[in-house]
């Protein structure tokens, strides 16, 4: 039996007016989970309107933050508790693989957790600015937020946002990505188990076209924090304009993972495989361009491939499957054009390049690791976010070159090196234009530091105090000690 979604707003799940459903399916399978209503405009302004009306009444915002604090840590208590089934319906839902929605599930608690330590860390300064004038510069909520995320890390991307925005006493709205919305229904149903006050966290199930514009788009929303793609946070920043709120926007990426002829071979391609099929390629940090130095070329390129063709590709849900399904047949279309792009362009398809579809995979959205070498900067290939198992091979000369290939892209997100020189290591990375990156690792990063790119890649941070910091207003209150009349009109003098 599917299950019939519904929305969360003022504490009460509700059916939308909109007869208009979206089908919600098991990639792997494409079996139907479950019905997803489409919020109208009036059903999103009014979630809208419940969580400004709760944030003024000073129920959530005005609570202090150790009494907040409490409140998260039940929540990330709620959510260790269910760990199991938020990764099953992750697995079914998004099509990725066990081990990839357990560490998902165990950051999103992890983030509550780290944000409720923080909230109670946080001091306001104060000091003397003059003589007797003694300032305080405080952080207060922005009011109500708008938080829109993507399908390919539904639960984390949520809890990204949610977290740092509930510490920080703000009212929430929350709109998943339509084909997503499974765990982040659930997350709700955990947050009804909680003390979080009713009316603090609305859940809209809608489209892009008209739930997340209205968000963008409201005088009565202070801040649209959106994760996804770039062309879409552009449409967010023109509609935020009306009435300038904030936005925080993480986007797409293009990042480069360079490759020096000193790195331990084995461990670049251990994380050079990681980097790109990590998530079927279906991640915004994905390494999706690797760049080798002309001499270790041809011994990199040969050990990466007998390794990619060795990836189990198959049902999240199989414990052997070590990578898993592409999230819709509208986005493995996507991807298979520019497999397609790639040849016309005249890349060289050396692995993988088909969907999969034998021994059961016919049924579900499977494609194989793909490999293409012998690209230059100019392909649509080596420039746009492809979004999946697609990497793209280069070479450089030097040091110089390098770092001018990396930095040809108008994104600018991860990026990674990989040398025994660690100075060398270092002084490369401080020159890659992108805001998360790795020596000699990939993908390893902690709640506790800044996430976002620079360049078209976005703008603002996540995580750490800064993800708190991007949910905050901040304030200066300068007060008299000894009150003394300015005299400035005084006339006499
Ligand atoms: P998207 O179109 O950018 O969608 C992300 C979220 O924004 C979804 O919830 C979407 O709603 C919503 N949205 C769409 N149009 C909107 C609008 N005009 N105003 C407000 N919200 C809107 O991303 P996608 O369709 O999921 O994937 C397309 C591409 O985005 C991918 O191929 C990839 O390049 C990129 N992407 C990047 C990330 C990342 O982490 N940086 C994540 C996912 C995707 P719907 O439910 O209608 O889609
Ligand atoms: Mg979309």
């Amino acid at each position: 039996m599917t299950k019939h979604l519904k929305l969360y707003i003022d504490g009460e799940w509700l059916d939308s007016v909109n007869p208009d459903r979206q089908e919600v399916i098991n990639p792997a399978n494409q079996e139907v989970i479950a019905q997803a209503p489409q919020a109208t405009k009036e059903e999103t302004e009014k979630a809208i309107r419940i969580a400004r009306s709760t944030f003024e009444s000073g129920i959530w915002s005005e609570q202090t933050p150790g009494e907040r604090a409490e409140v998260l840590y039940q929540i990330a208590n709620k959510i260790e508790a269910h760990a199991e089934e938020l990764t099953e319906l992750e697995v079914l839902n998004n099509g990725k693989t066990i081990r990839e929605a357990e560490a998902d599930v165990a950051d999103a608690l992890h983030t509550f957790r780290y944000y409720a330590g923080l909230l109670q860390n946080q001091t306001d300064e104060t000091f003397e600015a003059e003589k007797d004038l003694q300032t305080m510069i405080v952080k207060e909520p922005m009011g109500v937020a708008g938080l829109i995320v993507p399908w390919n890390f539904p639960i984390l991307m949520s809890v990204w946002k949610i977290a740092p925005a509930l510490a920080a006493g703000n009212s929430i709205i929350l709109k998943p990505a339509e084909i997503t919305p499974m765990t982040a229904v659930k997350l709700y149903e955990l947050f009804e188990q909680t003390d979080l006050p009713k009316g603090v966290a609305q859940l809209v199930l809608g489209t892009g076209a008209v739930a997340g514009q209205t968000l963008s788009e409201s005088k009565d929303v202070d801040i649209v924090s959106f994760t996804g793609s770039t062309k879409v946070g552009q449409q967010i920043m023109q509609a935020a304009a009306g009435n300038l709120k904030k936005v925080s926007l993480e986007l797409g990426g293009k990042s480069p993972n360079i490759v020096f002829n000193d790195a331990d071979i084995d461990l670049a391609v251990d994380y050079g495989l990681f980097g790109i099929f990590m998530g079927a390629g279906q991640v915004c940090t994905s390494g999706s361009r690797l760049l080798i130095q002309e001499d270790i070329y041809e011994t990199f390129v040969e050990k990466f491939i007998e390794k990619a063709k060795a990836i189990r590709v198959g049902p999240g849900n199989d414990k052997a499957s070590e990578m898993g399904a592409i999230v819709s047949n509208k986005h493995m279309d996507s991807i298979m054009e520019y497999i397609q792009i790639g040849k016309e362009e005249g890349a060289h398809l050396v692995l993988g390049g088909k969907r999969i579809e034998k021994d059961g995979l016919e049924k579900g959205f499977f494609i194989e690791p793909t490999v293409f070498t012998n690209v230059t900067s100019d392909m649509r290939i080596v420039r746009e976010e492809i979004f999946g198992p697609v990497i793209v091979i280069q070479t450089f000369k030097d040091e110089e070159e390098a770092i001018h290939v990396a930095n040809d892209t108008d994104y600018g997100l991860a990026g990674a090196v990989f040398s025994t020189d660690q100075a060398k290591a270092v002084r490369v990375i401080k020159k890659v234009r992108a805001g998360i990156t790795w020596v000699n690792n990939y993908h390893l990063s902690s709640v506790q530091s800044p996430w976002g790119g620079y360049k078209t890649s976005g703008i603002g941070r996540s995580l750490g105090k800064y993800g708190l910091d991007e949910y905050q207003e901040t304030k200066q209150i300068n007060i008299s000690m000894n009150p003394e009349r300015s005299d400035w009109f005084d006339g006499e003098k």
